[in-house]
């Protein structure tokens, strides 16, 4: 086992606690009643841990106003990412989200069975898709602290209007803040993960 292990574990279960009773794939819009104010920006490149590609879909409609992103796969069983109303989020809080959805494919989460809703192991997957997400932004399109700023201001602003508790927004973004300073590359970390659920490709 590697010595980050631990600390990793650590890191998760900590933030796990404090995120609370809300998935937070979401981000409301910034005025619900006009959505359309931001550009979509460009998804990234993004392969699940099966190595196939993983395609981003557009849609408007779900809840009026509010950006989501979902990672599942489609009717054809290829996998997919679901961007609901990202004209209502700014760029890069798109970019994130992407990045994040991304990240499920990324770890297998997608095709493993869904833990329960909110349980610690659903919670690990969040920080964890957080934390790749964040880890590709500095490394790939070269975030540097103000750029880090920039998400968790935006982070911020979203979960404050859809009504989260402080404790759950300063600990979601304290994660982030915390990976951005990982050393290693997002593959390593992906690799890490897929290690300890044997998904590892050899
Ligand atoms: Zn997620």
């Amino acid at each position: 086992m590697s010595p980050a292990t631990p600390r990793l574990t650590t890191l998760i279960a900590a933030v796990g606690f404090a995120i609370g009773s809300v998935c937070f794939d979401t981000a409301s819009s910034q005025e619900t009643q006009t959505a359309g104010t931001f550009e979509v920006v460009t998804p990234p490149a993004c392969n699940n841990d099966k190595g196939e590609v993983v395609r981003f879909v557009d849609r408007s409609g779900g809840r009026t106003g509010m950006a989501a992103g979902m990672a599942r796969r489609d009717s054809s069983n290829n996998p997919i990412v679901l961007r609901s109303n990202y004209t209502s989020a700014p760029p890069v809080f798109q970019s994130f989200i992407d990045r994040h959805e991304c990240a499920h494919h990324q770890t297998g989460d997608v095709d493993r069975p869904h833990p329960p809703r909110n349980g610690p192991e659903h919670l690990m997957n969040e920080s964890i898709s957080d934390c790749v997400a964040i880890l590709r932004l500095r490394d790939e399109d070269g975030y540097d602290q103000a750029g880090l700023k920039k998400v968790t201001a935006a982070l911020r602003n979203e979960m404050t209007k859809i009504g989260f508790p402080e404790i759950s927004i300063s600990s979601r973004i304290s994660n982030i803040e915390n990976c951005f300073l990982k050393l290693g590359t997002p593959q390593e970390f992906i690799n890490k993960i897929l290690k300890k659920r044997g998904l590892l490709q050899p």
